[in-house]
Parts: structure tokens; C-alpha cells; sequence
């Protein structure tokens, strides 16, 4: 829980360079859609939340600033730019085979 609004406290704390967050689909939304505890859920119900959450990424327009960020700043948690935790560690070590907006799309 702690972690959840840690996360989302930086992504909505908007400063004049950090601007992207103000075109944010996701703002205002449930944030437990995005970030929820691995133990509160099961596989299936993670997965469709994720779809939801990720369906929100597809229609917004600053999906490559927020995976940026989420992989600059090693977010551990949650849902980013269109991609789950695991997701960005496979971009991490992989590197991109695509763009975000083209992930999500
Ligand atoms: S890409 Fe997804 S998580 Fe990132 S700001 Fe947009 S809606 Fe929110």
C-alpha cells in the first residue's frame, strides 16, 4: 500500500520539466487499477486488471514519456506506459523491439 501511493504520488506530482503527467489517461482514475499488492489477487483477476489498466494506456498520449520514466527511475511495481513489472525488465535486459505506443496499440 505504501509502495502503491509512493508510486503514484511521483507520478502525479507535476513539476514544470515533468509536464507529461498533466496528459495522463490514467489520472483521476483508481489507482488500484494500476497498482495492486501480488498477494491480493489472483493470476486471473491480475491479468484482467492489467488488460483494463493497459486498455487506458492504449488511448494516452504520453505512453512513451511514462515507460521512459518508469524505466529510468527502476519502477518495481505496477502498471507503466502499457507494460507490468515483468514486462520492463524484459525491456531492460532486452532493450525495445518496438515502441510503447506500438506495444499498447
Ligand atoms: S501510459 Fe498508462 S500508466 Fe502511463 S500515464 Fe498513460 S495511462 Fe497512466
Amino acid at each position: 500500500m505504501a509502495e502503491r501511493t509512493s508510486s503514484l504520488a511521483r507520478l502525479f506530482a507535476v513539476e514544470a520539466e515533468n509536464d507529461w503527467r498533466s496528459k495522463a489517461a490514467c489520472r483521476g482514475l483508481d489507482p488500484d487499477m494500476f497498482f495492486v499488492s501480488e498477494d491480493l489477487e489472483n493470476r486471473q483477476e491480475r491479468r484482467d486488471r492489467e488488460a483494463t489498466a493497459k486498455a487506458v494506456c492504449a488511448r494516452c498520449t504520453v505512453v512513451e514519456e511514462c515507460l521512459s520514466y518508469a524505466l529510468a527511475a527502476g519502477e518495481r511495481y505496477g502498471i507503466w506506459g502499457g507494460c507490468n513489472a515483468d514486462e520492463r525488465r524484459a525491456l531492460k535486459r532486452n532493450g525495445p523491439d518496438e515502441t510503447a505506443a506500438e506495444r499498447v496499440s
